[in-house]
């Protein structure tokens, strides 16, 4: 680590030394001044106009009060109000941690400036955990033009070491100062000027510094371009190495097998189903590798597509798998495709945990010699021991709730040479800007039809008052004939409260719908499997009215005749899941409805939620709407798959069109260049050769 440039230890810079630069390191992760230069702000503040308290209102976005500490409350150590007033009149600040630290600071008599987000709460507004900063710092600092002030991470830590809000700005200023030089331009000239992008020196400068809106706006625009950029450009990069590639199986037959599975099905495939399997077809006899995600919402038909998929494989001398995320499901599904099966005289099997040994061993046996020619099953069909004759294409259902690793795993199954095709299956509607960066590497297709003669779903709210309603409503229907599912949150299967909650809400359904003539089962994770399929299969074969379970059922249950689902504390699920659970009603001919239950008092962001259940049955459209209300990173389903890189400034889910630009300039330069040789593109290979960009591709064997 040098003394100049960007390798500078930021413990030289004026005001840092090698105690705060230890923190720093700590609790950023920043060690250099260039990895300094690449902190932003989360967020500017104008710093240049205050609020008076009188003038504070809950509806605004923050506030900047310039006030006096009038008097300090604890309440029981755990919770502190501060009283503050600027002569305009009184207002309570609030804070639950960090308590010590701030009492010491905030004496009575002294003058901060006080920043938040100002909330109503007992008819008067307050500021909880508002930002605390000494006057000087408002309006000063000889950078700060424009009024805007950027606004940096910080730690409890940090801030008591004397790292505040003005000394990283100070920090910033030296560190721009010394080595903005050093920093080279990372995107080629040609790329700027088509996408109308501002320099890198100037963005940086801005970014800190912003010397006004206008210019602030170009900084971040050429920031986050960049970062996706580079990342469209890495992903995009594999896709086009790989379907240039010669690495793939050649199914070039459609074969008997699948022609006798389509000619007797009940009934025809719908538009979507059929242009998806020709877009499989063509994969799987290019030569090339499939690497494909079929995005389907609930109960679009998603099965019958892998099934004929598989088909293909057996027409062409191959093994096929289906992999899915629990035993319930390879249970259902490997019921499911029987039916299907049956005409064409393909030999099946099951793989599961709990399968018993003498079955293993026959399972085992029959995929070694090929006898075996689809076989579904969950994570047991990733164990060592299994062998594959010739596994030629992987199915992997609900493919999030498995790790890159996992699937590396089989994709590695293959003996015969190459890697086998794989097609992810997920039902969860996935926003197609994080489709496209999760998948980037993949090809999309989509199933944007339901089968016909689906009835649309009534979704309606309820809060405990209407119970009395609900439970006329549920006899009333199971008088129809119809059966109904009762969903209680379960969050985390091993938490108490979550059963006491499934337990209490049995017992009162049970009591409220008697045996005679009532019937229901009950199902839950803690169950024994052979306990929890017996009350599934109960269910799903008409013998009980009622199924109470917890959110196990949120995948792939298929039960047609269940035409109302019941979901408890709705309010403790994301948009996603609630998604997914309304998916297992309205798949028969009858109307169904889905009511979700919620407390009296809902937050913005719950009521926000349930409004929208409400109001559109499009998952996509849900699933848009819950990554902006909870980010990409919390998404149903990402969290294990994760973004290929950590993003610093963009955000997948606010900067969709900075991603669109960015993606479609990749694919550009990639069509031109595809190995990007050309004089002009060496930037971005040096670029892609750095560390960040190295995504393991899973689609490769090693
Ligand atoms: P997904 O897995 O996408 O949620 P499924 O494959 O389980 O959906 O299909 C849901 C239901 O629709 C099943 O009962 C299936 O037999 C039926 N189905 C599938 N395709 C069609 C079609 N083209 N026409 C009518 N029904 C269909
Ligand atoms: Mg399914």
């Amino acid at each position: 680590m040098g003394h100049d440039g960007l390798d500078m230890s930021i413990q030289f810079l004026p005001g840092v030394g090698p105690k705060r630069a230890a923190l720093l390191k700590k609790e950023l992760g920043v060690e250099t001044a260039g990895e300094l230069l690449r902190l932003y702000p989360f967020r500017y503040i104008d710093r240049s106009s205050f609020v008076r308290i009188a003038d504070a209102r809950p509806d605004m976005a923050y506030v900047q009060i310039r006030a006096q500490v009038l008097r300090v409350e604890m309440h029981d150590m755990r919770r502190m109000s501060v009283w503050i007033g600027d002569g305009s009149g009184e207002m309570e600040t609030v804070y639950f941690k960090g308590i010590k630290w701030m009492q010491e600071k905030l004496t009575v008599g002294s003058e901060f400036v006080f920043f938040g987000k100002p909330t109503a709460f007992n008819g008067r507004v307050n500021l909880v955990h508002p930002e605390v900063d000494a006057v000087s710092v408002a309006g000063s600092g000889s950078t700060v033009t424009g009024g805007m002030t950027g606004v940096y991470t910080s730690t409890e830590k940090l801030k008591n070491a004397g790292v505040t809000g003005k000394a990283m700005t100070k920090m910033m200023e030296t560190a721009l100062e010394r080595c903005l030089g050093y920093v080279e331009e990372s995107l080629p000239e040609y790329i700027m000027r088509q996408c109308g992008l501002v320099p890198i020196h100037f963005a940086l400068r801005n970014i800190h510094f912003p010397k006004d809106m206008q210019a602030l706006e170009k900084a971040k625009y050429r920031l986050k371009f960049e970062e996706l950029f580079y990342l469209q450009l890495s992903l995009l990069k594999q896709k086009y190495v790989r379907s240039r590639g010669e690495h793939g199986i050649q199914m070039p037959r459609v074969g008997e097998e699948f022609n006798r599975c389509y000619e007797s099905l009940p009934f025809p495939l719908t538009g979507a189903q059929k242009r998806v399997i020709t877009e499989i077809r063509n994969d799987m006899k290019s030569g090339h590798q499939m690497n494909r995600l079929l995005q389907g919402d609930v109960g679009s038909g998603k099965t019958m597509v892998a099934v004929l998929s598989a088909l293909i494989a057996i027409g062409n001398g191959y093994q096929a798998c289906i992999m899915a995320p629990t035993e319930v499901l390879a249970q259902q599904h490997f019921k499911n495709i029987q039916k299907f099966l049956a005409p064409t005289g393909v030999r099946s099997a099951l793989l599961t945990g709990s399968s018993k040994t003498s079955e293993r061993r026959e399972v085992h046996a029959g995929l070694e010699d090929g006898s075996i020619g689809i076989i579904v099953g969950t994570h047991a069909l990733i164990e060592d021991n299994v062998i594959f004759r010739n596994l030629g294409l992987a199915i992997i259902d609900e493919q999030h709730r498995f790790g890159v690793e996992q699937r590396s795993k089989l994709w590695r199954k293959s003996t015969c040479g190459a890697p086998p095709h794989v097609l992810v299956m997920t039902a969860t509607p996935i926003p197609r800007t994080l489709a496209m960066t999760l998948y980037g590497d993949l090809d999309v297709s989509v199933i944007d039809e339901l089968p016909p003669g689906r009835k649309p779903v009534q979704t309606i709210h309820a809060t405990d008052g209407k119970r009395p309603a609900l439970y006329k409503f549920m006899k009333d229907q199971i008088a129809l004939g119809r059966q109904i599912f009762v969903v209680y949150p379960l969050i985390n299967e091993t938490e108490k409260l979550d059963y006491q909650s499934l337990e209490a809400g049995a017992e009162e359904i049970i009591r409220n719908f008697p045996f005679p003539p009532y019937k229901t089962a009950v199902v839950h994770g803690k169950q024994l499997n052979d306990v929890k399929q017996f009350n599934m299969d109960a269910f799903a074969a008409g013998r009980a009215d009622i199924l109470i379970a917890t959110s196990v059922i949120e995948v792939g249950v298929d039960v047609p005749n269940a035409s109302v689902m019941v979901i408890e504390s709705a309010e403790r699920f994301g948009l996603s899941q609630l998604h997914q659970l309304r998916g297992r009603v309205g798949r028969g001919s009858e109307k169904s409805y889905c009511v979700l239950m919620t407390g009296h008092k809902l937050s913005k962001e719950s009521r926000h939620r349930i409004e929208l259940m409400c109001a559109t049955e499009n998952g996509f459209e849900l699933a848009e709407e819950d990554m902006k209300m909870r980010g990409p990173g919390d998404l149903e389903g990402t969290q294990q798959s994760g973004l290929p890189i950590s993003l610093n400034i963009a955000s997948i889910a606010k900067d969709g069109l900075i991603l669109n630009a960015a993606r479609d300039c990749a694919d550009a330069v990639l069509k031109e260049d595809p190995t990007l040789h050309s004089d002009r593109n060496q930037l971005l290979r040096k670029e892609l050769r750095k560390d960040k960009y190295q995504i393991k591709d899973y689609s490769k064997i090693s």
